[in-house]
C-alpha cells in the first residue's frame, strides 16, 4: 500500500465496455468427477475425487462470508494481459459490483472470488488480487479481500493487506478471473489430491482434462483449494514497469518469485479452451492470513509432501469483459 500515491481514477462504466455472454456447457458433477480423476491422477500418486457437500466457507481458511459456491453459478473473463503488457494501460479500472448490477445479477445474496489485478488507484501501487467478498442484494460489502504486494525493502518480502471486511471496495485493475454464484449451500466437486509426480500444477492437470474431454464444448469451472505440508512458487507484479516488458524474459524479471510457505488459500477459475473469446484458460491467486503471504499460484515446489483440498463447481454462463482487440502474444500463464 502506498496511499500517499492514490490516483482519482474511476472505474469503467459497463454500459460502455463490450461484454460478451456465452451460455457453458455443463456435464453433469458425476461425468466431470470422471474426468477430473483421470487428469489427477496421471499427475499425483493420491487422488480422492467426488461429489460433496460444501464445506462452511463462512468459516477459516475460506473466510468467504457466504456458506456455498452454489446457486446461478457463473465467470468473468474481465480485461486481458494485453493491459499490462507491454505497458500498464491505466484507464482500465473495474468494479464488480457495477458489472453484476449492469448484468442484472444484484437481486440476490452473491459471494465473488477470484484472481486479478489489485486496485492501484486505490492502493496507489500495483498489487496482487485475491478477491472474496459477499454482496448482499442491499448492494452491501461483506469483505474478505486481500493483496499482495512486493515490500519496498532490500529483501522485497511479500506484504499482504486485509482489505476491512465492511470496506465498500470491489474495484480492480487490468484484469480479473473471477466466480460468481449466490453463495448457497449444496453439493459439489471435493479432491483431494498428494504426492505430485507429474510436470502439470494442481489446477493445469485439471484444466486439460477438460480440454481433451470437451473439444467443441466450452466448460467453466471456479472455486477454491487450500495448499498444506509444503511450499508454493508463487509470484508477485511489482509497481508498474517505466520501461516496457516487451518480451516473456522482461516480464519474468519483472515479476517477483517467492517459495511460499502453506498453507495458503487460493481462488480462482479455469475453462477448457481459449476459444475466439480469447480466454486465460487459468487463473488462481491465494494468501494466507497467518503468514502474511500471497500472490498467484504456480506450482508447488515440494512434490513429495504437498497435500491439495479443493471445492469446484461447473458455471452455467461466461461473461467476457472488454476483450481487447489484439491477442497477446506472450505472459498468460
Ligand atoms: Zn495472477
Amino acid at each position: 500500500m502506498d496511499p500517499g500515491n492514490r490516483q482519482n481514477v474511476q472505474p469503467l462504466e459497463p454500459s460502455k465496455l463490450s461484454i460478451k455472454s456465452r451460455p457453458l456447457y455443463q456435464p453433469s458433477l458425476e461425468e466431470l468427477v470422471d474426468v477430473l480423476e483421470e487428469g489427477l491422477r496421471a499427475n499425483f500418486v493420491e487422488v480422492t475425487i467426488g461429489i460433496t457437500d460444501c464445506p462452511n466457507f463462512n468459516e477459516q481458511p475460506y473466510n468467504f462470508h457466504r456458506e456455498g459456491l452454489c446457486g446461478n453459478p457463473i465467470v468473468f473473463d474481465i480485461g486481458d494481459p494485453a493491459y499490462l503488457l507491454p505497458s500498464a494501460q491505466r484507464d482500465k479500472f473495474y468494479d464488480v459490483k457495477s458489472l453484476l448490477r449492469h448484468l442484472n445479477y444484484n437481486t440476490t445474496d452473491c459471494l465473488v472470488i477470484g484472481a486479478g489485478a489489485g486496485p492501484w488507484p486505490r492502493t496507489g501501487c500495483n498489487c496482487e488480487l485475491i478477491m472474496k467478498m459477499h454482496l448482499s442484494p442491499r448492494q452491501e460489502v461483506e469483505n474478505a479481500t486481500r493483496y499482495a504486494f512486493v515490500g519496498k525493502t532490500p529483501n522485497e518480502e511479500c506484504v499482504l493487506h486485509q482489505v476491512p471486511v465492511n470496506e465498500d471496495e470491489t474495484t480492480f485493475a487490468l484484469l480479473g478471473n473471477l466466480y460468481v454464484c449466490e453463495g448457497r449451500p449444496g453439493q459439489v466437486i471435493g479432491v483431494r489430491a498428494k504426492k505430485r509426480t507429474g510436470n502439470l500444477d494442481f489446477i493445469a492437470c485439471m484444466q486439460k482434462a477438460l480440454g481433451s474431454r470437451y473439444k467443441d464444448k466450452l466448460v467453466g469451472m471456479g472455486g477454491t483449494f487450500v495448499m498444506r505440508n509444503g511450499m508454493i512458487k508463487q509470484h508477485v507484479m511489482r509497481d508498474f514497469s517505466k520501461t516496457p516488458l516487451n518480451s516473456e524474459a522482461e516480464l519474468n524479471n519483472w515479476l517477483r518469485f517467492y517459495e511460499m510457505e502453506t498453507p495458503l488459500t487460493a481462488v480462482g477459475t479455469f475453462v477448457s479452451a481459449e476459444t475466439d473469446l480469447d480466454l486465460r484458460v487459468q487463473h488462481f491467486h491465494s494468501a494466507s492470513d497467518e503468514n502474511k503471504l500471497g500472490g498467484h499460484y504456480h506450482i508447488d515446489t515440494t512434490p513429495d509432501t504437498i497435500e491439495y483440498e479443493g471445492y469446484f463447481n461447473v458455471a452455467t454462463i461466461i461473461h467476457r469483459v472488454d476483450q481487447p482487440a489484439n491477442k497477446l502474444q506472450f505472459g498468460k500463464d
